[in-house]
C-alpha cells in the first residue's frame, strides 16, 4: 500500500546524517531537534503552538485531558473512522456519541452533529478522513452556538488547506480548539517509528497540554495534576524535519496518483470514485472507492492473486465493534456508515508510484469486472 523504502532512498544521505548526528549528540529526549521541528511545523501550519507527543492516539487523549472533560461528558464523533478516535473517549470514561458521515466525502455531517447534541455534550471530534477536511466552518458555528470544544483528528490530512466561504485558507488541524496528528510511518508525514503532535492557537491551553503530556508537571517534580508521559524522541524529530520540507511535494505526488485512478474508474458502472469536498483540497492519505453491486470479497481475492494490494478502511463501524457496543445503538442505526463499511476498498497510493504500476493496478481492477 505504501513504499517507504523507495521514499527513504531519495532522502537517504540527509536522513542518515541527521540520525547519526542525533546519536552522536546523545540528546535523545527533548533535544534541539525536537524544538526545531516544533518551530518549523508551527511555521508551516501557521499555528501558535505545536506540542509534540508520542503518537496520534496520545495526542487525542491529551487534548481531551487538557480540556478537562469529565466522566459522563458526551463527545460527538464520526462512526466511520479509525478506532483511536473513539478509544480515547471511552478510555477517559467520556461518552462517545456516534454520528453518520456523508456518503461521498466520508466526513462528518454537521446536520447529524447538531441533531446529536444534548445538555451533556462537551466536544465534537471531526475526523479529516482519508486526506480531506470535514466541514469545519459549519462545525465551528455549531460549536460556538452550543459552547462546545472542537478537537480535529488530523491524523490523515496534515498539510491540507481548508478554504473558508470568504476565501481565506487555514491548514487542517489549526481551526478547532485543538488539532491532533500522527506521524505513524505510513501517514502523509510519517517518521520511522511512532510520533504525534497537538496544535492550538490558545496560549493557556498550550501550557496545559504541555503539562498533561509531561506527567502533569509545569515545574519539575511538582505535579499539579495526574498527567501522562508522552514524548516525541529526538531521532524521530530529526527525520520529521527533513520530511516536512517534502510534505507539499509528497501531496502533489499523491494527487497525481488519484487523478490517474479517477480517469481510469470514472463513470464505471460498479465503482464510485472518491468525491472531492468543496471545503478543502485533498492530500489523499487514502484513495478509497465504493463498490456498486459487486462482490468485494471476490474482487479482493482477484487482486490478491495478481499481487495488487487492497485494503478495507474500515470494515466494521464503531457501534458494531464488540468493545464499543452500546444499548443505545443497533445494526441499522447508521445506514451510510454501515453501507460504506460493506462496500469501500482502498488502492495503493503513495509518493513513489509510477505509470507502469498504476496501469497494472487499474487494468487488474477493470479486468475483474469485464471478466464477470
Ligand atoms: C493513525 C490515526 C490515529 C492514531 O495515530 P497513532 O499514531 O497510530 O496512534 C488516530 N486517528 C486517525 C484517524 C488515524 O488515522
Amino acid at each position: 500500500m505504501v513504499d517507504l523504502i523507495g521514499q527513504y532512498e531519495k532522502i537517504q544521505a540527509e536522513v542518515d546524517q541527521a540520525v547519526l548526528n542525533t546519536i552522536r549528540s546523545s540528546a535523545f529526549i527533548n533535544g534541539p531537534e525536537v524544538k526545531s521541528f516544533q518551530a518549523e511545523l508551527e511555521k508551516y501550519l501557521n499555528v501558535k503552538h505545536v506540542i509534540p507527543c508520542a503518537n496520534g492516539t496520545d495526542a487525542l487523549q491529551i487534548a481531551m485531558m487538557a480540556l478537562n472533560l469529565q466522566p459522563g461528558d458526551e463527545v460527538i464523533t464520526a462512526n466511520f473512522t479509525y478506532v483511536a478516535t473513539a478509544e480515547v473517549i471511552a478510555l477517559l470514561k467520556l461518552k462517545p456519541v456516534l454520528v453518520d458521515v456523508y456518503p461521498g466525502t466520508f466526513t462528518l455531517n454537521p446536520k447529524a452533529v447538531e441533531a446529536a447534541i444534548t445538555p451533556k455534550t462537551k466536544a465534537i471530534v471531526p475526523v479529516h478522513l482519508f486526506g480531506q477536511c470535514a466541514e469545519m466552518e459549519a462545525i465551528m458555528d455549531i460549536a460556538k452556538k452550543h459552547n462546545l470544544y472542537v478537537i480535529e483528528d488530523n491524523a490523515q490530512a496534515i498539510g491540507a488547506d481548508y478554504c473558508f466561504k470568504d476565501g481565506h485558507k487555514q491548514k487542517a488541524g489549526t481551526i478547532g480548539t485543538i488539532g491532533c496528528t500522527s506521524f505513524f510511518p505510513s501517514k502523509n508525514l510519517g517518521c520511522y517509528g511512532d510520533g504525534g503532535a497537538i496544535f492550538t492557537n490558545d496560549d493557556e491551553l498550550a501550557k496545559k497540554i504541555r503539562m498533561v503530556a509531561n506527567h502533569g508537571q509545569s515545574v519539575q517534580y511538582y505535579h499539579d495534576e495526574v498527567g501522562v508521559n508522552s514524548r516525541l524522541d529526538s531521532i524521530q524529530a530529526a527525520i520529521l524535519r527533513i520530511k516536512l520540507r517534502h510534505l507539499d511535494e509528497y501531496a502533489d505526488a499523491r494527487r497525481k496518483v488519484a487523478a490517474y485512478y479517477d480517469k481510469a474508474f470514472a463513470n464505471h458502472p460498479h465503482l464510485i470514485i472518491p468525491e472531492r469536498t468543496t471545503v478543502s483540497n485533498h492530500v489523499f492519505h487514502q484513495y478509497t472507492l465504493v463498490l456498486k453491486d459487486a462482490d468485494r470479497a471476490k474482487l479482493r481475492e482477484y487482486l490478491a492473486g495478481r499481487d495488487v494490494p487492497c485494503m478495507i478502511y474500515y470494515p466494521v463501524p464503531l457501534h458494531l465493534q464488540k468493545a464499543y457496543s452500546d444499548p443505545r445503538y443497533k445494526k441499522g442505526d447508521f445506514p451510510i456508515t454501515e453501507w460504506l463499511c460493506e462496500n469501500v476498498f482502498s488502492l495503493p497510493i503513495h509518493t513513489e508510484m509510477n505509470e507502469e504500476t498504476l496501469k497494472y493496478i487499474t487494468d487488474c481492477v477493470l479486468d475483474f469486472f469485464s471478466k464477470k
